[in-house]
């Protein structure tokens, strides 16, 4: 089911959480709301799913408008950040309980249950009780909750925001598995652009209650339309007023034409990558991106005196909008 939000508004008293929002998903598609706290990710979150209307604008699901249907009849599923699974009730009674309360026959209620506990790998797991699971293990009961009731649409507020690193690189993994297993059109909310980058096919990037920029995770790496974008979707330096990822600076030991000179701070070796920390003239730091062939070519040391060039940079106007890309010509 496509999902579309048009020019929606929603202010709290007299803060505007959302500002003129449209967003567009695909049908069946995986989609992530990234921003930083407070950007209105989970506003925009909510309001899609009927949990608060907007004051202005239309949301529509698969074609049919929505904007005054309430949450029950949307046909979403939702998952929050801060999950109260019910503590009273095994593994199995929290997955079957929306479909419960929608009395289901029993048997239906049996077998579709058994069927969400293999999708989220809970097979043994069904007579357990939420205190009795992993972080990582009650975020699946939360997931399979959600699915019970066969949505159309799947809205997760930082669904491994509370995990611990390897967790949610293990369920995001899960995530993307299980997505092309039910093809439920799914919006994620996040604020770290690792894990949006590594699930989503499209990120929407959220500021201060507008979109940035919306479009696959390469196109907003190396074509970002702000300024924001550049610096939040990945690492970005600042050289003389252009914006630099850390893999197109060029470091030399001899000085050319344009290069400006930095000081080595700090050589992080992190397997296949090596970081390269640094202090511009007027000590602003700078981070390098190099390969192990180049640091052996380099030979770069800590507190040596380097010549650093963007062999790409991203220029951005004093709004810190209308970019346009500066490629260096080898000469
Ligand atoms: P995010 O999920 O990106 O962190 P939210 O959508 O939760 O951001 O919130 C956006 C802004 O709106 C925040 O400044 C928040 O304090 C405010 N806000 C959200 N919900 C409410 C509410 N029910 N009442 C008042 N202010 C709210
Ligand atoms: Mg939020």
């Amino acid at each position: 089911m496509s999902i579309k939000v048009e020019h929606a508004s929603k202010s709290f008293s007299d803060f505007a959480a959302l500002d003129d929002v449209s967003i567009e998903v695909r049908d069946g598609s995986l989609t992530a709301l990234l921003g930083p706290s407070g950007s209105g990710k989970s506003t925009l979150l909510r309001v899609i799913a009927g949990l608060e209307r907007p004051d202005s604008g239309r949301i529509e699901i698969s074609g049919q408008e929505m904007t005054k249907i309430p949450v029950q009849d949307r046909g979403v599923g939702f998952c929050f950040q801060h999950y109260a699974a019910f503590k009273h009730m095994s593994v199995r009674d929290n997955i079957a309980f929306g479909l419960k309360i929608r009395k289901r026959p029993k048997h239906e209620v049996a077998r579709r249950v058994d069927e969400l506990l293999a999708l989220v790998q809970l097979e043994g797991f069904a007579h357990r009780y939420p205190s009795q699971l992993s972080g990582g293990q009650r975020q699946r009961m939360a997931l399979a909750r959600a699915l019970a009731v066969e949505p159309k649409v799947l809205l997760l507020d930082e669904p491994f925001g509370a995990l611990d690193a390897r967790v949610r690189t293990e369920l995001r993994r899960w995530l993307r598995h299980l997505h092309d297993e039910v093809h439920v059109t799914t919006i994620f909310v996040t604020h770290d652009q690792e894990e949006a980058m590594d699930v989503a096919e499209q990120i929407v990037v959220m500021n201060e209650g507008a979109v940035e920029q919306a479009g696959a995770p390469r196109d907003l790496y190396e074509y970002p339309e702000t300024e924001f974008v550049m610096s939040f979707v990945g690492t970005a330096n600042r050289i003389g007023g252009k914006l630099v990822r850390p893999h197109d600076v060029e470091i030399a030991h001899v000085r050319s034409a344009g290069a400006e000179e930095a000081i080595i701070e700090r050589i992080v070796h992190l397997g296949f990558e090596v970081r390269v920390e640094m202090a511009l003239g007027d000590g602003s730091p700078l981070i390098a991106q190099l390969t192990r062939a180049q640091v052996a070519e380099l030979e770069p040391g800590e507190s040596q005196i380097v010549y650093v060039l963007p062999s790409r940079a991203r220029v951005f106007d004093s709004n810190g909008s209308a970019p346009r890309t500066e490629e260096l010509v080898a000469a």
